[in-house]
């Protein structure tokens, strides 16, 4: 059961074969057995899951919902959700009970899913494996030796698992692909500005960007189809309708346009992942698809770009955070100072505080030139090369990460390796472009995701690329051993 896909599911509801309260207890289930393993829970929230799960059971009974309804999920623990545990992976917000409701967590709820809890991540989202959660790290269910990845590697680590049927994650740099392309799962980052962020938990607002996390394509289309959508309360939020996910997932890839950006293929990537990569366009072309060599020539300096932009916006997001307004307080402050001084100290893990110390330099009088404004100006033209890019293709197709899931505990001493893994990911956020990654294969016994990148707004054709390319594979449908027995 715990493997079905959210349509199935939903049949089986509606056919009474199931209901969503026994589907509910039989994932509460799963987790009570396999996530003392993972770690991929910070809040498992059984009362509010089961209560949600009755209503969904009451409007099945009248022929009502969604095909979302009574389906249980899960959600990234930065999503505020009213009267539930809101952590971001920190110890700054460990005792936050949001008054409200973020859009996205709301607008599923109205779909009627149920909420089985909410799952770890790293600190504010800012991290590649999941090791910067002050809740302990996730490990992957492939193998528990490995990370993730991250940031949204609990919600990454619990599909996998059968610990949840989908989830929602957020994708600053990659937080939705890579651990995506590490757990063998599919997902999908948005076009800057399609889903609110309005309840999310910044961390930097110019790239930050809600999505799906499911097992398959069409998974993903169910739960995009319930966040999409312009928000008064998010001013980025867009205004363009809403497409329907669902209807072309079938439409045939003749003639499609694929470009392999050849930057995406240098030094650093480990050849088992081309090989996985190459083969995949190979299936592709095999659907109708033809394959052009393209150029994104910017891409190197996506890193230094990024790793400039987020943590200047991370240090003024994070400025709220000061023991007063909102977050964790100090014990006996001597005075204003020492209070803020140490509430923060306390409060933040040590790579929040690196990314506060180095953005908060980025922005200060004298530099602002040198780093911020230049980093800027990269981003442009980091945009303006996936614009002419896809002025010439469809979509453009290479690997999510350079290699599949590492050692936990390899990199954390070396965070310039640590920041190498984002390269193939952070230019789309840059860009504000949609991207996904989808199950291609296995290297090094672990998962290796496809990364398939399109024009803003084009999710409708991102996800019938992907779903097509699941019609004939079945990697997305692989299982974890440790999930299997339960
Ligand atoms: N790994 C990147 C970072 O640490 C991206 C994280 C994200 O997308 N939230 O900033």
């Amino acid at each position: 059961m715990f493997e079905q896909s959210i349509s199935t599911l939903a049949q089986k509801l509606r056919n009474k074969d199931i209901s969503s309260v026994e589907l509910t207890r039989l994932f509460l289930a799963r987790i009570a057995k396999l996530d003392p393993q993972l770690n991929s829970y910070i809040t498992v929230s059984e009362q509010r899951a089961l209560e949600q799960a009755a209503a969904a059971d009451a409007l099945i009974q009248n022929g009502q919902g969604t095909s979302l309804t009574g389906i249980p999920i899960a959600h990234k623990d930065l999503f505020c959700t009213e009267g539930t545990l809101t952590t971001c992976g920190s110890k700054m917000l460990n005792n936050f009970i949001p008054p409200y409701e973020s859009t996205v967590t709301s607008r599923i709820q109205q779909a009627g899913a149920v909420m089985l809890g909410k799952t770890n991540m790293d600190e504010f989202a800012m991290g590649s494996s999941n090791e910067n959660s002050f809740y302990g790290a996730v490990k992957n269910p492939w193998n528990l030796d490995m990370v993730p990845g991250g940031s949204s590697g609990g919600s990454a680590a619990a599909i996998a698992a059968g610990l949840a049927v989908a989830a929602t994650g957020t994708d600053t740099g990659g937080s939705i692909r890579q651990p995506a392309s590490f757990c063998g799962i599919t997902g999908l980052k948005p076009t800057y500005g399609r889903v609110s962020r309005f309840g999310m938990i910044a961390y930097a607002s110019s790239l930050d960007q809600g999505g799906p996390m499911a097992k398959s394509a069409e998974d993903c289309a169910h739960l995009m189809q319930a966040m999409a959508g312009f928000d008064e309360k998010d001013s980025t939020s867009a205004e363009t309708p809403v497409e329907d996910y669902l209807a072309n997932l079938n439409a045939p890839l003749t003639g499609l346009k694929i470009g392999l950006p050849k930057e995406y293929f240098g030094e650093g990537l480990d050849p088992q992942v081309a090989d996985i990569i190459m083969a995949a366009v190979k299936e592709f072309e095999k659907l109708g698809a033809t394959v052009k060599e393209i150029s994104l020539p910017n891409l190197q300096l996506s890193i230094p770009s990024y790793y400039v932009i987020a943590p200047s916006e991370a240090s003024s997001n994070l400025s709220r955070f000061d023991g007063v307004r909102f977050g964790h307080r100090c014990d006996d402050p001597k005075d204003l100072l020492d209070m803020y001084k140490r509430s923060r100290a306390e409060g933040f893990g040590s790579e929040v505080q690196k990314r506060i110390m180095v953005g908060t330099y980025a922005l200060s009088e004298g530099y602002y030139d040198a780093y911020y404004l230049k980093a800027q100006k990269i981003r442009r033209l980091i945009k303006e090369d996936f614009v002419k890019a896809l002025n010439e293709v469809d979509v453009i197709m290479g690997p999510v990460a350079p290699t599949t899931a590492f050692g936990l505990g390899s990199k954390t001493s070396d965070p310039v390796a640590m920041y190498l893994e984002d390269i193939y990911t952070l230019s789309v956020n840059l860009a504000g472009i949609p991207a996904m990654s989808v199950p291609a294969g296995f290297a090094n016994g672990m998962p290796v995701g496809l990364q398939v990148m399109g024009n803003y707004f084009a999710e409708a054709k991102l996800l019938n690329v992907a779903h097509q390319y699941q019609q004939h594979t079945d990697w997305h449908l692989q299982t974890p051993t440790m999930a299997k027995g339960a």
